[in-house]
């Protein structure tokens, strides 16, 4: 069981129990993004066990015919093993969404993994498009994205580099702390830097934009820029944060929530907690009051 401290923020040890959520989130207009935790496998072992389950979870979630798609981590699929190893493992579980017509979505880790985790998504995304044209089974649900991280200087020349690829992205600010000669480390700079790239995600893709944020003037500059040049685009924010906010978009936007689930929940947790000191507060009132 997740303990109180952390249930806010994960929707359970099962992937039940994550679909329950995700059931609960299409109720009020919110599809659900599920993560199964885990990350830094420095074998091989967990890394298949973990691409399996995700295998199964695109066959569930197809099956129940949930409005939720897939997240996952590349060095929860092997990176720190080999770029072989997540490559191989996101191909198959890439191939089995796309034939159950489920999104995948990959993780952006830390700055030394952003390399290979462009080149990946580039590959599959270019495999699917050209594979899926044969496919009479496709549906139109699935597709794959990455997510870029506009704290990184380098994210100006990647998303450029990407407009051409099948595939969507999600902006994000950056969790991670990366050092200042690959980074902006000052709050106001990333912002500034957020609406920049946003701005130019919105004029020149057609693939479809993610606006990874809880920052309300994030997302009013979002739908500002939807207004004036029409492309897709959806909010994702995380499951325990700002959900009245997420029901409320759901009714003119499309809202994703990301849900993670599994037992691997303490260094999420703690991402989470250092971000904001409120979730820090929200954890701790939920233990008093268990
Ligand atoms: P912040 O800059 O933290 O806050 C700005 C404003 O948002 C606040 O002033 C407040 O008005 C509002 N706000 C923020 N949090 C709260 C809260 N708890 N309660 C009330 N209001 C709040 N990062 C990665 O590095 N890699 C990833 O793959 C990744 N995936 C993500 C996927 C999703 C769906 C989301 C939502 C985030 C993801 N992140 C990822 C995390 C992201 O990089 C940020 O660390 C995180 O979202 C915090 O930044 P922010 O834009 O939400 O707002």
């Amino acid at each position: 069981m997740i303990p109180p401290i952390a249930n806010r923020f994960v929707a359970g040890e099962s992937p039940a129990e994550a679909l329950a959520h995700v059931r609960q989130l299409n109720g009020h207009g919110v599809n659900g993004i599920v993560n199964l935790l885990g990350e830094h496998y420095d074998e091989r072992e967990p890394a298949a066990a973990d691409a399996a389950e995700y295998r199964r979870l695109v066959a569930d979630i197809a099956g129940s015919r949930l409005g939720a798609c897939i997240s996952v981590k590349p060095s929860q699929l092997g990176l720190e093993i080999d770029e072989s190893v997540f490559r191989r493992e996101l191909e198959e579980i890439v191939a089995a969404a796309t034939e159950r017509g489920v999104f995948v979505w990959i993780d952006m880790e830390d700055h030394t993994t952003t390399d290979a985790t462009l080149d990946a998504f580039e590959a599959v995304a270019r495999e699917r498009d050209g594979g899926e044209r044969s496919s009479s089974d496709h549906r139109s649900d699935d597709g794959v994205g990455v997510c870029l991280q506009a704290n990184l200087r380098r994210t100006r020349a990647d998303l450029r580099r990407l407009a051409d690829v099948p595939g969507k992205i999600r902006l994000v600010k950056g969790a991670y702390d990366p050092p200042s000669d690959v980074a902006y480390t000052d709050s106001t700079r990333v912002d500034q830097e957020y609406r920049t790239l946003l701005e130019y995600a919105f004029e020149h893709y057609d693939g479809g934009i993610a606006v990874g944020s809880h920052d309300p003037a994030m997302i009013e500059h979002a739908t500002a820029l939807h207004d004036r040049y029409g492309t897709d685009f959806e909010i994702q924010m995380l499951m325990g944060v700002r959900e009245a906010a997420q029901y409320e978009l759901a009714e003119e936007y499309d809202v994703y929530q990301y849900v993670p689930y599994g037992d691997r929940w303490l260094s999420y947790f703690y991402r989470r907690v250092a971000e904001r000191r409120e979730n820090l507060r929200f954890a701790l009132r939920a233990v008093l009051s268990s």
